[in-house]
């Protein structure tokens, strides 16, 4: 049984133009996935141009989720979409199969800010055919002292239309100072509450920026103590059941499909057709371990 637990980002450096370090929260040494959410990059705010800016790369067995909390993104892929997106807007893109797309800021005077994540798609959808979408238009109310705007799933009868394959919930939450927000919760979901702004107190506990705190199923209701504005992200989900591969930009079930992956990638196969961007560039996959990969398992046990 899961515990209570604050997950401290790392911080990577991206491989794009300007190099910025971005705060992962997941993939985390404790816990792999919250629901089917199995990536949280966290960055900016930053005025860096180009700060986001990566080049056409593929993906499989997953979905994109890109959310800003200010700035803007030009999104392409390879079923030739161009769409930019906006703070409060949600980009989802459904790889299934296979797809390949590229990200790159755009010069605005306002700084960088927000989330790049990933969802895993379960095996009925993980070889489906690729789709992307975008939502202007979520639910946005206002609840305990906040605003919530949700992305993914539904939270008090708010519902976003937006496509996804498990039982899942995202959403913005904005805080004003000194007040005691709660919130009931799915207590078959298991979550995880990203603080992007603020000085809080999540269920009890102290949580400081750039962290994230894991709240396990069985939970009935969220607590945030604030002491200033706050901006929580929250994810949540049914434990997802399945073991995966995560390679690269790849989700796959066995060592055999990431190597048939990567080589449809760096052959140019027709399953991540091309697309033309401001960049032009594209990111080669990186060589392939020696060793076999395998599962990873959705805990380790805690120590
Ligand atoms: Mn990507």
């Amino acid at each position: 049984m899961s515990t209570e637990l604050t997950l401290d980002p790392r911080l990577v450096t991206l491989t794009v133009r300007s190099g910025i370090s971005i705060r992962r929260t997941l993939p985390h040494r404790e816990i792999k996935t919250i629901g089917a959410w199995c990536f949280v990059d966290h960055y900016g705010p930053t005025n860096q141009l180009q700060a986001m800016s990566v080049a056409a790369h593929p993906h499989t067995g997953l979905q994109t989720a890109s959310w800003l909390f200010s700035g803007e993104i030009e999104h392409r892929d390879s079923l030739q979409h161009i769409q930019n997106i906006n703070p409060g807007e949600l980009n989802l893109m459904t790889a299934g199969v296979g797809i390949a797309h590229s990200e790159l800021s755009q010069g605005t005077s306002v700084d960088l800010h927000g989330v790049q994540l990933w969802i895993a798609l379960p095996e009925k959808a993980r070889n489906s055919a690729p789709e992307f979408d975008h939502y202007a238009n979520l639910p946005i109310f206002d609840h305990d002292g906040a605003t919530i705007r949700v992305f993914i799933g539904e939270i008090l009868g708010h519902r976003s239309p937006a496509m996804v394959f498990s039982e899942l919930v995202g959403a913005e939450i904005n805080i004003e100072s000194d007040v005691i927000f709660s919130l009931p919760l799915q207590n078959s979901f298991e979550y995880g509450l990203l603080v992007d702004t603020g000085e809080v107190v999540i269920n009890g506990t102290a949580v400081p920026e750039g962290s994230m705190r894991y709240l396990p199923t069985t939970i009935d209701s969220l607590s945030i103590e604030t002491k200033s504005p706050a901006r929580i992200l929250l994810l949540g989900g049914v434990p997802f059941p399945e073991e995966i591969i995560m390679w690269w930009n790849f989700i796959g079930r066995t060592h055999e499909e990431i190597i048939a992956m990567r080589q449809d990638w760096e052959s140019g196969s027709a399953r991540f057709p091309t697309f033309v961007d401001a960049s032009g560039d594209r990111i080669p996959a990186p060589a392939m371990p020696n060793i076999r990969l395998t599962p990873r398992g959705r805990r380790k046990p805690l120590q």
